[in-house]
């Protein structure tokens, strides 16, 4: 492929982060008639799913009138679809999603959309002239590459974009700045899954026994597993890595090496204690480690904790939800969680997508501007998926008429969603 073209054109947007939700950004304002660039470090697009093993797609749902009803749709009940068709989903009604499929649906869907992926390009700076971002610089095997756009959106999941372009944020929660705990996800196979199951209650006890002792050193209060798409293997989502910063390298680093310890002494603990273990084999672990929480940015409305518990219905509202919100202690021990109530969900308005200090970027995904508490909820996938869906229909409406993304017609965004099957609350 030629370089050169590709860096001396003027795209009319450009995504950065491949995850679930710069997909859904990507493909739907391709679909607004725009040429798109969807820029990601990994090699491959899918985000958290395919790079951090994170599966199955949390609840989305609530009743109404007695029946199932989905909050999050549109775009992501295509991205259903899609992963359904290609074989990514393993384990209906479960959806466990399968990341290899995962990737492929999400190249096949790239290719099928015409939307210009740059895989191992990672964003490392921003050109702005005022409030107008102009170009961003990736770090790639080919030193560093300019690219230009009139429009821009971060689904870094880490504001990068943002960050760089000089718009204000917060990390974690406003008393101390911790973020919820990194995990590093990871598989064991050859389990005896019926003898496991059986002995479950004393796998626990044990494991809180071994911590009392010091023998286990993972914070986590207890052991968190999914049943997979193979026989005898099992998903882990157990490791717990607390008060490092996921936006420093050097605690990124040293938290890879802790949960990497910490995985190594779950799999020793069940294999040398757990019934049906014995002849279990420690697989494989995610090429990253998941970051729950990191920047949010501080836009033009911040979403609130009150907002979601009084299930406020905004005027300018893109997207609902109801998962609870589920705070892993960022300090410790201990998961917290407030459930809505059946028939309940939130809204979450256009404004939490804006950033401050710029006028043609857009910020989607679990990096919205949103409290530590309120981002505990939003931040589930088929979610950000819906916010992904909505920053790429608005970028394709300040496209048409040459407009910044705040003076949009907002009426117009929500039409837009709804006619491509979102629900909006
Ligand atoms: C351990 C853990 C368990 C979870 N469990 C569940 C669950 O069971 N169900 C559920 O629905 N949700 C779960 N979540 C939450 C959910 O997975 C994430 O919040 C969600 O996927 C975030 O989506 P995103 O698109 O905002 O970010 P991501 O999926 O992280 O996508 C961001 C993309 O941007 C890329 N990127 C980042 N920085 C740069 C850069 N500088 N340059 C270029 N590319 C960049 C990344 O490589 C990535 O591909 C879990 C999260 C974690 C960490």
């Amino acid at each position: 492929m030629q370089t050169s073209g590709m860096t001396d054109r003027k795209w009319d947007l450009i995504v950065v982060g491949a995850g679930l939700t710069g997909v859904a950004a990507a493909v739907s304002a391709r679909r607004m008639g725009m040429e798109v660039l969807l820029i990601e470090k990994a090699g491959f697009a899918g985000g958290a799913p395919a790079t951090c093993l994170i599966n199955p797609f949390m609840p989305y749902s609530t009743r109404r009138d007695g029946k199932k009803f989905a909050l999050s749709r549109g775009f992501f009940a295509e991205l259903q679809t899609i992963l359904r068709d290609t074989g990514g989903y393993q384990g209906d009604p479960r959806e466990e999603l399968h990341e290899e499929y995962v990737k492929l649906a999400m190249d096949r869907l790239l290719v099928r959309e015409g939307v210009q992926p740059l895989f191992h390009a990672c964003l490392c700076g921003v050109e702005k002239g005022g409030e107008t971002i102009t170009a961003v610089k990736v770090a790639s095997k080919c030193g560093v590459m300019t690219f230009r756009a009139k429009y821009f959106i971060d689904c870094t999941g880490d504001a990068d974009l943002a960050m760089m372009a000089g718009c204000p944020f917060r990390l974690g929660r406003d008393e101390d700045h911790l973020c919820q705990p990194m995990t590093l996800c990871f598989r064991i196979g050859n389990i005896d899954i019926p003898t496991l199951d059986k002995n479950r209650p004393l796998m626990q006890k044990l494991y809180k026994q071994f911590q009392e002792e010091g023998k286990i050193r993972n914070p986590r209060e207890n052991v968190l597993m999914f049943y997979t798409h193979v026989d005898g293997m099992m998903h882990f989502n157990t490791t717990r890595v607390i008060k490092l910063d996921p936006t420093n390298p050097f605690d990124v680093t040293q938290a890879e090496m802790l949960a990497r310890e910490q995985m190594f002494e779950l799999y020793h603990f069940l294999r040398d204690n757990v019934p049906g273990c014995e002849k279990s084999q420690l697989l494989y672990s995610a090429s990253e480690i998941g970051v729950r929480e990191s920047r949010m940015i501080i836009g033009e409305y911040v979403l609130t904790q009150e907002d979601l518990i009084n299930c406020v219905k905004f005027e300018d509202r893109i997207a609902a939800g109801n998962y609870d919100i589920d705070i892993h202690n960022p300090a410790g021990s201990g998961t917290s969680h407030y459930y809505f109530k059946d028939g309940t969900w939130y809204t979450i308005p256009y404004r939490a997508l804006l950033p401050q200090n710029a006028d043609n970027l857009l910020v989607a995904g679990r990096c919205i501007s949103a409290t530590h508490e309120a981002q505990a909820s939003i931040r589930i996938m088929p979610i950000v998926a819906t916010l992904g869906h909505a920053a790429g229909v608005a970028a394709g409406l300040a496209g048409k008429t040459g407009v910044g993304v705040k003076e949009i017609d907002v009426k117009q965004l929500q039409g837009q969603l709804e006619s491509e099957g979102a629900f909006i609350g």
